[in-house]
């Protein structure tokens, strides 16, 4: 049976660029290839799965996610993945555009791109991994029912750590990752490299 892998977007599976809806501006993050391939030799699908307020800041309209979900799937490809689904969520409570400035049930740190994921695609939650780079995707993924790994990578600043935002792994990079993922690297529990990210009483309980 495959491993479905879900990826957040920005940062974890694409170098970070705000609001970049541009394909000629999308790059695969440091080690993001070589990740791919190691996902790809072991029958991995990839499910990504990104908060994309944009459409609700009104800076790109929701049909502008269609290029880029081609993009990346092209990526994928040239990497011998399949790109099994592309998930986002357009929406934010205070946006600009009233049609998505609602609260939802898919921004994570929620869960619903996930589960939405999961029906559609007939896959269990429970066999999945969610990788992202800050801690509302590690929430998502946890509340999912999914083993979850975090690339610290610098991108999380605020570390809140209450058990439902808590990694099963925390690792360096996407690379990382997927190792971890196949099996070729010991799933070692985070509390030594989170050790130094929590402050005095900032690890509270759910
Ligand atoms: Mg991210
Ligand atoms: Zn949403």
């Amino acid at each position: 049976m495959s491993i479905t892998v879900f990826l957040d977007k920005d940062g974890t599976l694409l170098e970070d660029v705000p609001y970049n809806v541009d394909p000629e501006r999308i790059r695969l993050a440091p080690s993001a290839d070589r990740a791919l391939r190691i996902l790809a030799e072991h029958d991995c699908d990839v499910v990504v799965v990104s908060n994309q307020s944009g459409v609700a800041r009104g800076l790109f309209r929701e049909s502008a996610l269609e290029a880029v979900r081609e993009h990346i799937s092209s990526l994928c490809a040239g990497l011998h993945v399949h790109l099994a689904g592309f998930y986002y969520c357009p929406h934010l409570p205070d946006g600009d555009v009233p049609e998505y400035a609602i609260e939802c049930d898919c921004r994570k740190p929620a869960d619903g791109m996930l589960r939405r994921a999961a029906e559609d695609l007939g896959l269990s939650l429970e066999d999945a991994w969610m990788v992202g780079d800050i801690l509302d995707d590690i929430e998502a993924g946890n509340h999912a029912g999914c083993r979850t790994v975090l690339i610290d990578n610098g991108n999380e600043t605020e570390w809140r750590l209450p058990a439902r935002r808590w990694p099963s792994v925390v690792v360096r990079d996407l690379e990382s990752a997927a190792r971890v993922i196949v099996g070729e690297v010991e799933v070692v529990p985070p509390s030594h490299s989170l050790a130094h990210r929590v402050e005095d009483g900032a690890r509270s309980v759910a």
